[in-house]
C-alpha cells in the first residue's frame, strides 16, 4: 500500500518534520500505511505555492479551467475500482457503497463544477442614465477542511467549486482517512494541473487545520466536520474577517405517517438509519412514527435490521462495515450505555461484533432503541453511528414539535402521501434540507447546508461558486 505524501507546489513530499501518522484499517484494527504529520511549516509552503499559482490560474479562460476539472472527473471514473477499494480500506465502509456513492459523487463534483462555471453569470441593473454590473472575482488562496465519513466525496465537494471559480487551494483531508485525497493528488499530477493550484497537506486538525484557519493570506475557509471544531474555526476566522462556510453536525428526524408508502419507507429507513454505519451527517437518527403503525413498524424494522450483513467491508454483499476508528467506536458504545442509563430499551444490536478473522476490527451491530424521552442526551447529541431511537406520536403538531426539538437542523425526512401535510411540514421543519418520501436524493444544483448548530452558509450549485468569489458592483454613469 502506498505511503501517503503531501502534495505541495505540484510535488509529492514528506512533512518538513519528517514525522508521520499511523493510518489504521478499521476493518482489521491494524496499521496499514502512514501519512505526513505536517505542521505550520508545510501549510506555509502550501500557501506560498498557492499564492504564486493564483495569478495564472485565475487568468485562465473558463474553458481551460473547466477542461482540467473534467479531466480530473474522467480520471476518477477510470479508477473507480481502485479508489473504491482504497476508500473502503481506509474508512471501513462497504466497498459496494464506495463504488456506488462515494467515488462516483467525487467525480460528479469535479464534472458538475467544471460545467457550472461555464454558466455562472453576473447581473446588470439599468438605472436609466447609468448601469450597474456585478463582477464575481476569485478570492485568492482558500482553505478546504473535510471530515472522514465521506472522504473523497466531501473533499472534492469543496475543492471543485473553489478551483472552478479561479481560486487556488490548500486542502486538508481528515487525518483519519487520508488515502483517497493522496490518490487525488496523483491524478492531479497526471492531468498536468499547474503546480500550486491545489495543495494537499496531511496531518492533525490542531496543527494543519488550525494553521490554515489562522493564516492571514488564506481568504476563506470551507469546513465540513463537527459542530465543536466548526465553532473553533469561527472563533479564529472572525477577527481575521475571513469568509467561512461551516457544514456541521446533525441529529436528523425521520417522521413517518401511517399514510406513507410503507414498503418504500421501510427500505429507505433502513438506509437512512444504517448506511455507512450511520456515519452520514444526513442519517435520520430520531425516528418518529404515527402511533397507529408504531408496533407494526417496530416489528418489521427490527427484523430487517437483524438481517443486515455485518463484516468485511471488502466483501460484495456486506451491508454494514467497520466504524471508522477505535476512538469513534468507543464513543458510540458509550452512547449506547448512556441510552440504557436513560431508560432506553435496546430492541436489537447494542453490542460489538467480532467477525471471524477480523476480531480486532471496530464493528457495532445496528442498534434500535425505544422508550426514551425527546430531551435525553441520546436524542439530543449527535452519536454518528449505527444507533437510532424510535418513538410514537399522535398528532401532526406533536411530530413537528419533537422533530424541531434539538439544537441541530441539518436535514429531515418525511413520509406521507398527504400532499398538503407534506407542504405544511416542509415549511415548518427547522432544517436546511427536507426530503419527502425519499432520502439522500441529491441534485448538485440545490443549496446544501444546515440551520441552528448544523451550519452557517450554503454550498452546492451557484451558492458554492458565490461563496468562493467576491462580488464587486461597478456603476457607470453615462448621462
Ligand atoms: P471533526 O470536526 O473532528 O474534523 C473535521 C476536520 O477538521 C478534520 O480534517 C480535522 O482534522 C479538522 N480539524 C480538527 N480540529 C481542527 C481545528 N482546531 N482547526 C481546523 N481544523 C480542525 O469532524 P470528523 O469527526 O472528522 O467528522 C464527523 C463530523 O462531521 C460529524 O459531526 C458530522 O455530522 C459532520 N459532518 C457534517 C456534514 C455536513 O454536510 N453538515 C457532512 C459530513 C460530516
Amino acid at each position: 500500500m502506498s505511503v501517503i505524501l503531501n502534495y505541495i507546489n505540484g510535488r509529492l513530499q514528506q512533512a518538513e518534520s519528517k514525522e508521520t501518522l499511523e493510518v489504521i484499517n478499521p476493518s482489521t484494527g491494524k496499521i496499514y500505511t502512514s501519512a505526513p504529520s505536517s505542521d505550520h511549516r508545510d501549510v506555509e509552503s502550501a500557501v506560498d505555492a498557492a499564492r504564486a499559482a493564483f495569478p495564472a490560474w485565475s487568468a485562465l479562460s473558463i474553458d481551460e479551467r473547466s477542461r482540467y476539472m473534467i479531466n480530473i472527473a474522467d480520471k476518477i471514473e477510470e479508477r473507480l475500482d481502485v479508489l473504491a477499494i482504497a476508500e473502503s480500506i481506509d474508512n471501513g465502509k462497504p466497498v459496494k457503497l464506495a463504488r456506488a456513492v462515494d467515488i462516483p459523487r467525487g467525480a460528479a463534483n469535479f464534472r458538475f463544477f467544471g460545467n457550472a462555471i461555464t454558466q455562472f453569470a453576473s447581473e446588470s441593473h439599468d438605472m436609466g442614465t447609468a448601469i450597474n454590473y456585478t463582477l464575481r472575482q476569485a478570492l485568492g488562496v482558500v482553505g478546504c477542511i473535510s471530515p472522514w465519513n465521506l472522504p473523497l466525496y466531501l473533499f472534492s465537494w469543496k475543492i471543485a467549486p473553489a478551483l472552478a471559480a479561479g481560486n487556488t487551494v490548500v486542502a486538508k483531508p481528515s487525518e483519519v482517512t487520508p488515502m483517497t485525497a493522496f490518490l487525488l493528488s496523483e491524478i492531479c499530477i497526471e492531468v498536468g494541473l499547474p503546480a500550486g493550484v491545489l495543495n494537499i497537506v496531511h496531518g492533525v486538525g490542531e496543527k494543519v487545520g488550525a494553521s490554515l484557519t489562522s493564516h492571514p493570506k488564506v481568504k476563506a475557509i470551507s469546513f465540513t466536520g463537527s459542530t465543536r471544531v466548526g465553532g473553533e474555526i469561527a472563533k479564529v476566522a472572525a477577527p481575521l474577517f475571513k469568509k467561512i462556510s461551516l457544514e456541521m453536525g446533525g441529529k436528523n428526524p425521520n417522521i413517518i405517517f401511517a399514510d406513507c408508502d410503507y414498503e418504500k419507507m421501510l427500505n429507505t429507513t433502513l438506509k437512512s438509519s444504517f448506511a455507512n454505519q450511520g456515519q452520514i451527517c444526513l442519517c435520520g437518527s430520531r425516528i418518529y412514527v404515527e402511533r397507529s403503525i408504531y408496533e407494526k413498524f417496530k416489528t418489521n424494522f427490527v427484523a430487517r435490521a437483524k438481517l443486515l450483513k455485518i463484516g468485511d467491508p471488502l466483501l460484495p454483499d456486506t451491508n454494514i462495515g467497520a466504524i471508522v476508528s477505535k476512538v469513534h467506536y468507543e464513543k458510540i458504545l458509550s452512547y449506547i450505555s448512556i441510552a440504557k442509563e436513560e431508560g432506553g430499551r435496546v430492541l436489537c444490536g447494542g453490542s460489538t461484533i467480532h467477525p471471524e478473522g477480523l476480531e480486532e476490527g471496530f464493528y457495532i451491530a445496528p442498534t434500535i432503541i425505544e422508550g426514551l424521552s425527546n430531551h435525553c442526551r441520546t436524542n439530543q447529541e449527535e452519536i454518528f453511528g449505527p444507533v437510532v431511537t424510535i418513538m410514537p406520536f399522535d398528532t401532526e403538531e406533536e411530530a413537528l414539535h419533537l422533530s424541531n426539538g434539538t439544537d441541530y437542523g441539518l436535514s429531515a425526512t418525511l413520509w406521507t402521501s398527504n400532499l398538503t401535510r407534506a407542504h405544511r411540514f416542509a415549511k415548518e421543519l427547522e432544517a436546511g434540507i427536507v426530503w419527502v418520501n425519499t432520502w439522500l436524493m441529491r441534485d448538485l444544483r440545490t443549496p446544501f447546508g444546515g440551520v441552528k448548530k448544523s451550519g452557517v452558509g450554503r454550498e452546492g450549485g451557484y451558492d458554492a461558486l458565490k461563496f468562493f468569489t467576491e462580488q464587486k458592483n461597478v456603476c457607470i454613469d453615462f448621462s
